[in-house]
């Protein structure tokens, strides 16, 4: 039985997480800030496949609370072999209609909290010679978009080096680039989804079932969908100019 951490699991692709998880028989610890949301994705994981849960609600942007979950993966006693580094928010507002402590708190969420308990994480993982790494990244990273696109983009470099320093130490670090998904994420910044076509829309459980199957495969970097694949590499081919002017738009 092994143990898996998952930031931003009381909704969306953090919850698909947990609910694939538990099936497949991984203990698991919560983060997120709703407790009572937590506790019931809890009990319909344990009530579904028996695992044990942790619910260990903490605001990521607070260092006080962030230090908890830090703690937690430190723990030697209860070892932590799955890190998925899952919660965020999107601001839905462009950079000069924000405040600069709300573009500081999107840091905080997207980047900051992902390279602390990465960094909280990965000692112990590296010492029992076993364990991974999960960033949830985003298509975003790969296009001019704000400070989302921005974090996101570090999210993919930060995981591809620490990919690469860890070869050979039995610990994977992967990063998971979803395209647009049936969240809350868009409610929550005001984004109204029909604006997009239907079919661009993944579901929560598609995105978590191709990153795991990305991971045991030995990926470092997962796009799931074969036709986010495709838009990917389009986007990677095409001049950053272009890529400037469509994001204007936005
Ligand atoms: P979601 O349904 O809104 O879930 C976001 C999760 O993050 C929730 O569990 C939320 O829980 C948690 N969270 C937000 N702020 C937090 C904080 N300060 N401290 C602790 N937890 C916090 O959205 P989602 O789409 O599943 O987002 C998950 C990840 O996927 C994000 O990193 C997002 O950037 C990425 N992503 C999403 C899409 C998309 O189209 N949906 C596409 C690409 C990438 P609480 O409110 O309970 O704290």
């Amino acid at each position: 039985m092994t143990t898996a951490l998952i930031t931003g699991a009381s909704s969306g692709i953090g919850a698909a997480f947990a609910v694939k998880l538990a099936a497949q028989q991984h203990d698991l610890v919560l983060v997120a800030r709703d407790e009572a949301r937590l506790a019931e994705v809890a009990k319909a994981a344990t009530d579904a496949h028996g695992v044990a849960i942790e619910v260990l609600p903490a605001d990521l942007i607070d260092p006080v609370a962030r230090a908890r979950v830090e703690a937690r993966l430190r723990d030697t006693d209860h070892p932590i072999d799955l890190l998925v580094n899952n919660a965020g928010f999107a601001l839905g507002k462009r950079f000069t209609r924000t405040t600069v402590d709300e573009q500081d708190q999107l840091l905080d969420i997207l980047v900051r909290a992902v390279l602390r308990l990465t960094h909280a994480a990965l000692p112990g993982m590296i010492g029992r010679g076993h364990g991974a790494v999960i960033n949830i990244s985003s298509i975003a990273g790969e296009v001019p978009y704000g400070t989302y696109g921005a974090a996101k983009a570090w999210v993919n470099s930060f995981s591809q080096g620490l990919a690469a320093e860890l070869r050979g130490t039995g610990v994977q670090v992967m990063t998971v680039l979803p395209g647009f998904t049936r969240t809350e994420l868009q409610s929550r910044a005001g984004i109204n989804r029909s604006s997009l076509p239907g079919f661009i829309w993944l579901d929560p459980s598609t995105v978590v079932d191709g990153a795991l199957r990305d991971l045991s495969r030995g990926r470092v970097v997962s796009v799931p969908t074969v036709r986010y694949r495709l838009l990917t590499t389009a986007v990677r081919m095409t001049p950053r100019a272009l890529l400037r002017a469509s994001a204007r738009r936005f």
